[in-house]
């Protein structure tokens, strides 16, 4: 019994590890529309993100597959090193056994967010299975740090519209993706090719996907981070990424849209007499 269910164990999690090893044939057509052309709409968050469309030179650095024991921590120093501040997406079953490394993520300053229980492709899950990965995680990570999470990132990238519509509606995340991939998820895993991917793709308004579980990622931080600051770029939290997307947004719009005509004067109503 113990042992089948180590077996068990190991075989999702070599299942995990090989489905991760190909996320890129399983993104989803994640572009979406632009909304509608209301103030109203451009003030709420997109069904999903690939990339953020602003003007500042800010990019947001996501992290996935952790909390690590060992590579988390090492990461969290060189980012408080050079006050930097990433987005974590967690898997359930790592928070549950790390919370300590999940609160110090929050108490650097990080944002946490939610990478489903255990890392299953959700394409083919009924939306109750989705319910529960999120659901967990999401109660996970309040339970381990008080903070509840805000967005979501559907392991390999892999989620239909229908499915992203429900999410939405059922827990208020957007799907957030990615636009940099460094392939750190596939082997040979190397510093180089993190440093060199990350350092030519990146643009204003980048995603940028790592996996802090690998340690030549982690490796690849100190040189990687160092050149991207040098370059002007600025590091901000997902959340902080829609925000200013949103803010740019009404500030184009309100440039653009002319100042409304001028009141008529309103005729005074005359005041009916009262008769005592
Ligand atoms: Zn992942």
């Amino acid at each position: 019994m113990m042992l089948s269910s180590l077996l068990l164990a190991a075989f999702l999690e070599a299942s995990a590890q090989s489905a991760v090893a190909h996320p890129e044939t399983l993104i989803a057509p994640a572009v979406t529309p632009a909304p509608a052309s209301s103030t109203e709409a451009v003030t709420m968050p997109k069904l999903s993100y690939m990339v953020f469309r602003i003007n500042a030179p800010a990019i947001a650095l996501t992290f996935d597959d952790g909390p690590h024991v060992k590579n988390t921590p090492r990461l969290l120093d060189m980012l408080k090193e050079r006050g930097i501040k990433a987005t974590f997406f967690l898997i359930g079953k790592n928070v549950v056994e790390h919370p300590e490394i999940v609160r110090r993520i929050v108490a650097e300053g990080h944002e946490v967010a939610n990478h489903t229980w255990d890392h299953k492709g959700l394409r083919t899950m009924s939306f109750d299975a989705i319910t529960v990965e999120l659901q967990k995680t999401h109660d996970a990570i309040v339970t381990a740090c008080g903070v509840a999470p805000t967005l979501y990132r559907p392991p390999f990238g892999a989620i239909t519209t229908k499915q992203k519509t429900l999410v939405m509606e059922k827990f208020h995340y957007p799907a957030i993706l990615w636009e940099v991939d460094p392939r750190d998820w596939q082997s040979p895993r190397t510093v180089a090719k993190v440093h060199d991917t990350i350092l030519k793709d990146t643009h204003a308004g980048s995603i940028i996907l790592c996996h802090d579980i690998h340690e030549p990622t982690i490796d690849a931080m100190p040189t990687t981070l160092d050149e991207l600051k040098a370059k002007g770029f600025q590091f901000k939290t997902i959340t902080e990424m829609i925000k200013l997307e949103i803010d740019e947004v009404v500030a184009t719009k309100a440039a653009v849209t002319p100042p409304p005509a001028p009141t008529p004067p309103v005729t005074p109503v005359a005041t009916p007499t009262v008769k005592p």
